[in-house]
C-alpha cells in the first residue's frame, strides 16, 4: 500500500496567511499583538525553540517580547513573572517554556496564566473548560493533530482512534478534542500492558509518548493513519519522531513526517491563538 505522507506544511501556511492578515489589521487599527515568552532554562532545545518561535511571530506581525528568568528562578518567582504579564495591558499572550527549573513543576505554576493569555491552553482552567467542552485556548500541538487528521480528510466519527502518551500538554487535551470529533478514543501510556494489542486496533493511531521508535509496523493494522508527534533528539543529533517510519510505511494509509508534519502546524495555531487573544482583548 502506498503511504500518503500527511505533510504539514501547506496548512500552516494557509494558516499563517491568515494570521498575517489579522495581526496587519489590528496593526492598523494602532496595535499589533503582543506576545510574551517566559524563560527559565538554558536548555539549548528550548533556546532554538524560542527562537523560532521569534522568527515565526516576526513574520506574522507579531510583537514577542522574550522574558527570561534563568534557570534556577523559584516557583514564586515564574508565577510572579506569569501573573505580572496577565495584568499587564501591553501583552495580549503569555507562553512559559519548558523545561522548567529542577523542582519546579508546570503544575506548580501553570495556573497563574490567565486564561484569557493563556494561548497554549496549559492552565488547569483552560484544561477544564476544554473538558467541559467550553471555549477556552486549547494546548495547539493537541489541535494541530486534529486540524493536520482534517486538512488530509481523515474521518473522525466514529473511528476508533489510539493516542499513546496522557501528558497533560499533548495525550489528554488531544483524547478530549478527539472525543468533541465523535471518534472513539484510547488513551496509552506508560503502564499501558501490551501496545501493540491495543493500537492494532485503531483506525488511526497518534504517537505522542517521546520514545524514539516506539510506534513500529507491528502497532499499526494495514490500511490504518499514524500521526507522529514525537520530536526527540536521535544520538547523531537529528530529530526524529516517535514511529519507526521505514516499518510502518507500505503498511498505513497516511503517516505524518517529522520534520514537518505536526510541528508547523503547532507553530501555527500558537500564532492564531496569540492574534486571537488580541482580537478579544480589543473587543473587550
Ligand atoms: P511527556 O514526557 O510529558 O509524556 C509522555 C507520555 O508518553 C506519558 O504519558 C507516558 O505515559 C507515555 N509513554 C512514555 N513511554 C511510553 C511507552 N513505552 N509506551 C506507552 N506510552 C508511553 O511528553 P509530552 O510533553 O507529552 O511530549 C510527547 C512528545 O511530543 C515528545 O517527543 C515531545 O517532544 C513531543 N512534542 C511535540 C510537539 C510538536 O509541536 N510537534 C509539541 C509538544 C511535544
Amino acid at each position: 500500500m502506498d503511504t500518503v505522507s500527511l505533510s504539514g506544511k501547506e496548512l500552516a501556511a494557509a494558516i499563517n496567511a491568515d494570521t498575517k492578515d489579522r495581526a496587519a489589521a489590528l496593526t492598523g487599527r494602532g496595535a499589533a499583538p503582543r506576545l510574551a515568552l517566559i524563560v527559565a532554562n538554558d536548555d539549548p532545545a528550548s533556546a532554538w525553540y524560542v527562537n523560532s518561535l521569534r522568527k515565526s511571530a516576526e513574520r506574522l506581525g507579531i510583537d514577542c517580547a522574550t522574558v527570561d528568568l534563568g534557570a534556577d528562578a523559584s516557583a514564586d518567582a515564574i508565577r510572579q513573572e506569569l501573573a505580572a504579564r496577565g495584568t499587564d495591558g501591553a501583552t495580549d499572550a503569555i507562553m512559559l517554556q519548558t523545561p522548567l527549573p529542577s523542582g519546579v513543576t508546570l503544575d506548580d505554576v501553570s495556573s497563574a496564566i490567565v486564561a484569557t493569555k493563556d494561548v497554549d491552553g496549559v492552565s488547569p482552567l483552560s484544561l477544564g473548560l476544554l473538558a467541559a467542552g467550553l471555549a477556552g485556548f486549547v494546548p495547539a500541538t493537541s489541535e494541530a493533530v486534529v486540524e493536520l487528521l482534517k486538512y488530509h480528510d481523515i474521518p473522525l466519527a466514529g473511528r476508533h482512534v489510539v493516542v499513546v502518551g496522557r501528558s497533560n500538554i499533548v495525550g489528554k487535551p488531544l483524547a478530549q478534542l478527539l472525543l468533541a470529533e465523535d471518534a472513539t478514543v484510547t488513551v496509552c501510556h506508560s503502564r499501558t500492558a501490551d501496545l501493540a494489542a491495543v493500537t492494532v486496533t485503531a483506525d488511526v493511531v497518534v504517537a505522542a509518548a517521546g520514545r524514539i521508535g516506539l510506534v513500529s509496523g507491528k502497532h499499526v493494522r494495514g490500511g490504518a493513519v499514524v500521526v507522529d508527534v514525537g520530536t526527540n533528539e536521535a544520538p547523531d543529533g537529528k530529530i526524529v519522531g516517535d514511529v519507526d517510519a521505514e516499518s510502518v510505511r507500505g503498511r498505513a494509509a497516511g503517516l505524518s513526517p517529522v520534520p514537518g508534519g505536526v510541528g508547523p502546524v503547532t507553530t501555527a495555531l500558537l500564532m492564531r491563538h496569540v492574534v486571537v487573544a488580541a482580537e478579544n482583548a480589543r473587543r473587550s
